[in-house]
């Protein structure tokens, strides 16, 4: 049988209790053969997350402030679990170890990252004792280059050599190494890709996600009231609702298990028998349902509007846009384009600090007839299959929004038919969300 891969959130491992659940999870099925754990996380709404604190250790042994209280309250938060489980991984060695060690990466003028790492580590040690399975570190399993971009070849390699044969293995989330041997993370909530890694790499039936909400549901529950949880959606519908929002799945964990066509299959670790979301290839030939799949929204968004009469007809026009970009380093968003007017979307913290410049550069470059930024901006995209295709979807959604109140700044219905997305204010992101959710579900 081929094995799945489980990755259990911060929040499912938070404390003792809940690792017993994570440890009722993988011994109802034998095929769970590989655990992947987050740092502890909240156990309340007002509780602490590990991997802040541990950032904040970092901050503080860079700013040469002492940081043993911060220390003190994560090193509690694990003996807590241990003791609570009624297990001891050499803890305070370790702890002693760590603390040693932040002080020491932060003097030699080093990033966060071990910092950040060491709560999924820790929480490896003690889990992996608990389910009498195998502890890996994931600096040797998950590999980064010398620029820092994740090394597929060596991981896999080192997955398929050193992990593949295990018959239950805990491997901590969040965290590879570069190839001078220092700790890497990924981007916050990166557990979702180590998770992924580790399914591609040793070929997995499935990965499981488990989390603290019953699958993907069609809007964020900490907006809209109880949304309905999306039972299949495929990868590339789950890939735009997470990349504009719907953070249950770090936006990158897709593209391991795409490439090799493993489902994920998200789960509640309080609600075990739920079925959650099951995510999945795909073939191109879903059916229209006529409603859509969900609902996802970001803000901290920017405009950069242009105008310039005849631009459709001036060649290279929008190469020389692109390239002011290029020069400040900044990515964009969105470029929805009309005949006279190109619009910019761009991510606050991309443009931070250099709007000023990139503005008065794009005056020089491409002498706009006019030239204006809009910020706080907030986009909301609205995924479905077919959603650009179908008539009425686009009048629907324009007529909620209508209906509102809420005036849309910006529509873009591009290239992908799975989406439309609009630009509102940010002051009216909530409302819009809950009026297209009433809308299209009810
Ligand atoms: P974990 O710690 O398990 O990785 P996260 O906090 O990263 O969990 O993700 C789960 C949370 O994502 C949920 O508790 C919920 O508040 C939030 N969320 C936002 N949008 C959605 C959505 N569309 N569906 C489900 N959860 C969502
Ligand atoms: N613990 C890390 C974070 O808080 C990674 C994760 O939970 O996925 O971002
Ligand atoms: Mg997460």
């Amino acid at each position: 049988m081929q094995p799945k891969v489980s990755k259990f959130g911060g929040t499912s491992v938070a404390d003792a209790d809940m690792i017993r659940k994570v440890k009722a999870i993988v011994a109802a099925d034998a095929d769970r053969r590989y655990v992947v754990p987050s740092a502890p996380g909240k156990r309340s709404k007002d509780d602490q997350k590990v991997t802040d604190l541990l950032y904040l250790c970092h901050e503080h042994a860079r700013q040469g402030i002492a940081f043993d209280e911060v220390f003190t309250l994560i090193a509690r938060r694990y003996s807590e679990i241990a003791e609570g489980l009624g297990v001891d991984p050499e803890l305070q060695k370790h702890l002693e170890k760590v603390k040693q060690e932040i002080a020491r990466v932060a003097a030699d003028g080093g990033g966060p990252d071990y910092a950040a790492s060491r709560g999924e580590y820790l929480n490896g040690l003690i889990i992996a004792e608990f389910l009498g399975a195998q502890f890996f570190d994931a600096a040797e399993l998950i590999h980064f280059d010398e620029r820092g971009k994740f090394d597929e070849d060596q991981t896999y390699r080192v997955i398929d050599e050193k992990l593949k044969g295990s018959q239950l293995a805990v491997v901590p989330g969040f965290y590879g190494s570069l190839p001078d041997g220092s700790i890497k993370t990924f981007s916050r909530g990166g557990s979702d890709i180590t998770g992924a890694v580790v399914a591609r790499g040793v070929g997995a039936s499935l990965y499981e996600n488990w989390t603290d909400v019953s699958g993907l549901l069609m809007a964020d529950p900490r907006i809209v009231d109880n949304p309905k949880a999306i039972q299949t959606l495929t990868y590339r519908e789950l890939r735009e609702l997470a990349y504009m929002g719907a953070t249950v799945l770090h936006d990158e964990a897709i593209f391991p298990v795409r490439h090799a066509g493993i489902p994920v299959n998200i789960r509640n670790t309080n609600r075990s028998d739920d079925p959650g979301t099951m995510i999945v290839p795909g073939n191109g030939s879903e059916k229209h349902t006529g409603t859509i799949t969900g609902i996802a929204g970001r803000k901290d968004f920017t405009v950069i509007a242009l105008e310039k009469a005849m631009m459709n007809s001036q060649v290279g026009y929008g190469r020389r846009v692109l390239s002011v970009l290029e020069d400040h380093g900044v990515s964009f968003e969105h470029l929805p384009s009309g005949i006279d007017t190109m619009s910019l979307v761009v991510a606050d913290s991309q443009i931070d600090g250099k709007l000023k410049d990139v503005l008065e550069a794009l005056r020089v470059e491409v002498h706009p007839d006019t030239i204006e930024a809009t910020p706080q901006m907030a986009l909301i995209a609205t995924v479905g299959r077919g959603m650009s295709h179908i008539p009425g979807m686009a009048a629907k959604l324009f007529g909620a929004l209508s209906e509102a109140d809420i005036n849309i700044r910006m529509i873009d219905q591009g290239s992908s038919e799975l989406n439309i997305i609009v630009g509102i204010h940010a002051d009216d992101f909530e409302t819009a969300m809950r009026a297209i959710y009433k809308a299209f579900v009810g």
